[in-house]
């Protein structure tokens, strides 16, 4: 076949404007999916969900494989802009959390028809979508949660609202207007996605409160998931943890110290199942240190911690006459770099310094309460039984996630058994348990108190049953 110059110009012409489509948006285009208030919102999802209630699973996917091919190509943009936004993490941990999301939460193949045949005939019983759900999202991972709980809850056929973070809702804005893209591209409704471009109190309480809205979807802290609790409708809350990592006498204690570090620091240990205290025997206490310090740990002294306890907790008035005033983390370190950390208690750490860490006693605040800051503290245990049931307490019952290194069977079944956490790691990074380097699907939003575990789009449908009687068995 001869082609012209002419029409090879008009190839690449149209080439360049198509890829043009699907570049994120210049700075004057109206971001989609992005409303001024929640009311015009949840009018268009609305509207939107008129049309994507009847699209059929071959046609969701196809929306699904295109926020996926999207989500990979701008991983790193988004990586960028929530680091720049909310000053936590850092950009690369970050992006790979976008290439996770995009490769292993689940599309509609996670859906199930369950059928029952027998001598009365047939029983059907489908997972459909619940309609329109309102979802809130965390400072902590951004775009990541919005991009994740879109693919789950469109696989499953739900329109989606989210009220996003408030000090994350530029990059939460960006996420809602790839996903919009993403949908069009692949032939999709206008706004089958929505938010706002300020979220507040209010804006949830609008949602939460609203006729349209048929389930609610929190990730976030224990404030967030207890409001949306007693809201009255359907709702999965996935609220905050406190994970404990034991190490016992039968650990590979090289790989534990590197794996220790590497779960705790990621994206600066912002992960709700990342690493947050440590209980290790005596016995292999000092090995264990040894290898951190191997892998980028600093480790600080008593007085030191007094003064970081200074720097990373403030106080808060009691609440009642009566009550002792109350130490909270300070939440302009939360993510931030160990080496910044440690620079404001006159610590000049080395360039490759990626956690603290620190000797305390079980009641030290480092140990209880969540800091999400690159710090660990660890407690030396006289006995297995000691450090299981330590930490036990300092997972507050979350059931949230633990972690353990060690090779013994026994206990292993016997801490899993007394912590009762949805998610628990043995031998490898706290990341493995979301599905990073292991096997299984990831979510962003860990079911625990609600118990849906890691939610995926069967998470977000209701059971229908269908029955034919005396018929279509046909045995
Ligand atoms: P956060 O609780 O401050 O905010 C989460 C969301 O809830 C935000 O959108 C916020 O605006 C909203 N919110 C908070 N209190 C509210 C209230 N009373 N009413 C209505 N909305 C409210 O959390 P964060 O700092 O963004 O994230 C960190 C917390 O979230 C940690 O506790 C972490 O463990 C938890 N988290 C849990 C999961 C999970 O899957 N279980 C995932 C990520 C984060």
């Amino acid at each position: 076949m001869n082609i012209n110059e002419n029409e090879i110009s008009e190839i690449i012409k149209n080439v360049i404007a198509e890829m043009g489509q699907n570049k994120p948006q210049s700075s004057n285009r109206k971001q989609l999916g992005v409303f001024d208030t929640m009311e015009e919102a949840l009018a268009e999802v609305n509207k939107a969900y008129t049309l994507f209630r009847h699209y059929n699973k071959e046609q969701r996917e196809n929306i699904i494989k295109e926020i996926r091919k999207l989500t990979h190509e701008e991983a790193e943009t988004m990586a960028e802009l929530a680091v720049k936004e909310t000053k936590m993490g850092n950009v690369y941990h970050k992006t790979l959390k976008h290439h996770l999301v995009a490769d292993k939460t689940p599309g509609t193949e996670d859906l199930e028809c369950k059928a029952l045949s027998g001598d009365r005939g047939l029983t059907l019983v489908e997972q459909a979508p619940y309609g329109i759900i309102g979802a809130i999202t965390p400072s902590t991972n951004p775009s990541c949660t919005v991009i994740c709980n879109s693919i789950g809850m469109l696989a499953s056929g739900n329109g989606v609202v989210f009220n996003p973070h408030p000090h994350a809702k530029e990059v939460s804005c960006y996420a809602v207007d790839l996903v919009n893209r993403a949908v069009l591209a692949a032939g999709g409704p206008e706004n089958i996605v929505v938010t706002v471009k300020n979220p507040t109190m209010e804006t949830s309480n609008i949602m939460v409160n609203h006729p349209t809205v048929k389930m609610l979807v929190a990730t976030g802290g224990p404030g967030v998931v207890k409001m949306l609790l007693s809201s009255g409708k359907k709702a999965i809350g996935a609220g905050a943890g406190n994970p404990p990592v034991v190490v016992d006498d039968t650990a590979d204690i090289k790989k534990a110290g590197k794996d220790i570090i590497d779960g705790c620091t990621f994206d600066n240990n912002l992960p709700c199942i990342a690493e947050k205290e440590c209980f290790v025997l005596n016995s292999v206490a000092d090995e264990l240190i040894s290898e951190m310090q191997k892998n980028g740990a600093y480790l600080i002294n008593a007085e030191q911690v007094k003064a970081l306890e200074d720097v990373v907790l403030v106080e808060v008035p009691p609440k009642k006459e009566g009550d002792l005033p109350k130490r909270v983390i300070n939440k302009n370190w939360v993510g931030r770099d160990a080496k910044k950390i440690l620079a404001e208690i006159g610590v000049n750490a080395p360039s490759d310094v990626r956690c603290i860490i620190c000797e305390t006693e079980f009641s030290q605040a480092f140990v209880q309460t969540e800091l999400m800051m690159p710090i660990l503290a660890i407690v030396r245990c006289d006995t297995f039984e000691q450090a299981m049931d330590m930490a036990v307490k300092a997972e507050h019952g979350n059931r949230h996630s633990a972690h353990l290194h060690s090779k013994n069977v026994d206990h292993m079944t016997a801490y899993a058994k007394a912590i009762c956490t949805t998610i628990f790691v043995k031998n490898a990074p706290s990341y493995a348990g979301i599905g990073f380097n292991s096997e299984g699907h990831t979510t962003f939003t860990i079911a625990g108190p609600t118990g849906e575990g890691i939610t995926s789009a069967r998470s977000f449908t209701r059971q229908r049953r269908c029955v034919l009687v005396d018929s279509l068995s046909i045995i």
